[in-house]
């Protein structure tokens, strides 16, 4: 190395061995979490505090820093990278994802405008375009890469707020709210959470909503659905996040296309079954629809964070999205902070493309059919144990009861606390339910074995009450 590349290695702080230690840390942590307990120890949770305390007020080396992450907060992580982590939906983190996280942490891009970073502004538009293609969506689509679904459920409502508020002659970006034409929005009962909370940022409020009756599974019951004006967005769901089940898009969305109104589809995993040649009659309709929020951290195995809005036509995304100031030029070409909420942001359109380009077309279908199929071995396994099915496993999610609802509260701790595996508590309908969630690309058929024995395992030692 030239004398002076090493001196500005000292002074910029990298020094020359960080990142070799660093990607030592990462490759070993990788490697002895697969074979640990899914939950951390309690002791080390409880040993965090080392890394707490007043500002301190003297630098400390980089890798000592590193090395305080790893020793005491490696061991603290839940693992959510190996196979056997079924909480929740989360998905893990494919190695091409991971590798690109590295390099857009090293490049430090701001991916908020091209002249800041062309190769962010190119990349996350191939992969937006990629995402249409996969999902059968129309391919000029406008899109913005997000942190998740609840900002891109935010992000595809505020162009639904902005063009049926436009329609009727307001500019809600300029005039708010605040006397405007009132907007009647409808979802499922069985929404997620997250799409209230993003209804609520927007001014268009959690309880302001026309809530339609649902079936066993989720399902809105289209013949429930109240009348459509053109002021009105309905709000789809593409894979309930218990069921895994899909609001019928064909029937919904017709209606809502006839009646001028706007269909924006919550599909923050279930979107991506469309990827599949096997599943994607489950999404059928969701085509036609106006906006789609998804996200590429669940189901694709992006890392954290990572969401897609996309939008059919981009000009209400862009009039709710893009803000003008004299020092930003605008070119021709698309300029990502037109479409999103922020402005400043990390290249995550990076790691999309990454994982997307890793997998292609038989890669992701291939994730999708796996993780689905290995929900059907749990299910399967659970039901000949004589365990309850609470759900149509048509995707990648089961519920599963094991008798009252303390019992199964029961198993879950049991499950949690043995460790081979992480399955959450949820509520069902009225039932206590443990769900189990299939979405991660590093799950073997020897990890669902593992798992469905420690889960029957903690079943059979649980009290009968
Ligand atoms: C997970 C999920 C969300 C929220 O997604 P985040 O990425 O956590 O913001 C929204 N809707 C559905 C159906 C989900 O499954």
């Amino acid at each position: 190395m030239q004398p002076g590349s090493t001196r500005h290695a000292e002074e910029t702080g990298h020094g020359e061995g960080l990142l070799p230690l660093v990607a030592r840390m990462a490759a070993a942590y990788l490697e002895q979490a697969a074979g640990r307990n899914v939950a951390p120890e309690p002791s080390a949770v409880e040993t965090l505090h080392q890394l707490d305390g007043p500002f301190p007020a003297t630098p400390a080396d980089a890798e000592t820093v590193a090395r305080w992450l790893d020793t005491i907060g490696s061991p603290a992580t839940v693992v959510n990278a190996a196979g056997r982590y079924f909480g929740f939906v989360n998905g893990g983190t494919l190695p091409a994802a991971l590798a690109a996280s590295w390099l857009v942490s090293a490049w430090d891009q701001n991916s908020s405008m091209r002249v800041m970073s062309p190769v962010a502004a190119a990349l996350e538009q191939t992969a937006l375009r990629w995402v249409c293609e996969a999902l059968g969506l129309p391919p000029d689509c406008g899109g913005a890469v997000v942190t998740g679904a609840t900002m891109a459920n935010f992000t595809c409502l505020a162009a639904a707020r902005h063009a049926l508020l436009a329609r009727a002659g307001w500019d809600v970006e300029q005039d708010g709210l605040f006397g405007a034409p009132v907007l009647t929005v409808v979802i499922g009962e069985e929404a997620h959470v997250s799409l209230l909370k993003a209804l609520s940022l927007l001014g268009l409020g959690r309880a302001r909503v026309h809530r339609v009756p649902v079936d066993d599974q989720g399902r809105m019951r289209a013949l429930d659905l109240p009348a459509i004006d053109t002021r009105t967005i309905v709000c789809l769901q593409a894979g309930n996040v218990n069921t895994g089940a899909f609001d019928p898009a064909i029937e919904v969305c017709s209606v809502v296309r006839d009646a001028g109104g706007w269909a924006h589809v919550d599909g923050a995993f279930g979107l991506w079954a469309a990827a599949s040649p096997r599943y994607r009659h489950l999404t059928e309709g969701l085509e036609l629809a106006d906006s789609w929020a998804t996200d590429a951290h669940k189901w694709p195995n992006v890392g954290y964070d990572c969401g897609i809005a996309l939008v059919r036509d981009f000009n209400p995304l862009r009039a709710a999205m893009s803000v003008s100031a004299s020092y930003l030029a605008h070119g021709s070409e698309r300029e990502p902070s037109h479409y999103t909420p922020e402005m400043s942001r990390r290249a995550r359109g990076v790691e999309l493309w990454a994982a997307l380009r890793s997998l292609g077309c038989q890669g992701l279908s291939g994730l999708i059919d796996r993780t689905c199929r290995h929900a059907r071995t749990f299910a399967g396994a659970l039901r000949q144990a004589g365990y309850e099915i609470l759900n149509e496993v048509a995707i990648n999610q089961v519920l599963v009861s094991f008798g009252p609802p303390d019992v199964t509260r029961e198993v879950i701790r049991r499950v949690q606390q043995e460790g081979t595996c992480w399955c959450g508590a949820t509520e069902w309908q009225g039932r206590t339910a443990m769900r189990i969630s299939v979405s991660s690309w590093a799950t073997t058929d020897e990890d669902v074995a593992r798992s469905i024995s420690a889960i029957l395992q903690a079943a059979s030692q649980a009290p009968e009450r």
